[in-house]
């Protein structure tokens, strides 16, 4: 069974994906609060890899790996280890169930 707290966040990443909202204006499934922040992080080729989705409020989120960033989201390289610990706050993982 999935959490409905955990469906709520892999929604948003269809409104990240589709671009015509502003994440400043995605409500936090958690807090109710605006402060969903994303970034993905992958091979910059391929543009596979994985996806944080944060709260910058709450400081809770999820985690998908293998996901395709679109053309036009921003993406950190695998490697760049210091500029993702920059760019991604520590955050609670909410999982599946
Ligand atoms: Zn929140």
């Amino acid at each position: 069974m999935i959490n409905s707290h955990f469906k709520d966040w892999i929604k948003l990443t269809t409104i990240i994906t589709n671009n015509n909202t502003k994440r400043h204006e995605i409500e936090c499934p958690n807090c109710q609060k605006r402060g969903i922040d994303y970034q993905y992080v992958g091979d910059m080729k391929s543009r596979v890899g994985f996806l944080d989705i944060w709260c910058d409020v709450c400081l809770h989120g999820i985690h998908l790996s293998r996901t395709k960033a679109p053309e036009h989201v921003s993406m950190i390289p695998f490697d760049a280890a210091k500029e993702y610990k920059e760019r991604v706050p520590r955050f609670t993982h909410i999982e599946p169930s």
